[in-house]
């Protein structure tokens, strides 16, 4: 897997990691294979936090509680036409 990142001795852009992208596969630069980080880490850094998602995971349940909760309020009158 190749990845985007400027390498902090050549400056090269471009590094490569194994296919395999196990979390401590090591990702290493293309150009003189210097250690740039591990795949683990890049993808914490990089990838969507958890923070963001549970934040999005919480406010798909909050939409989907309002719009239970509108049809259990509606009243008689809602389960009368359905
Ligand atoms: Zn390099």
């Amino acid at each position: 897997m190749k990845y985007q990142i400027s390498c902090t001795r050549c400056g090269s852009q471009h590094a490569i990691a194994p296919d395999t992208a196990h979390d401590w596969d090591e990702i290493t630069c293309t150009d003189c294979g210097e250690f740039i980080d591990t795949c683990g880490h890049y993808a914490d850094t990089h990838g969507v936090s958890y923070p963001m998602h549970a934040l999005n995971l919480s406010r798909g349940l909050i939409l989907q509680m309002a719009r239970s909760s509108r049809a259990l309020n509606d009243g008689p009158a809602a389960l009368r036409s359905a």
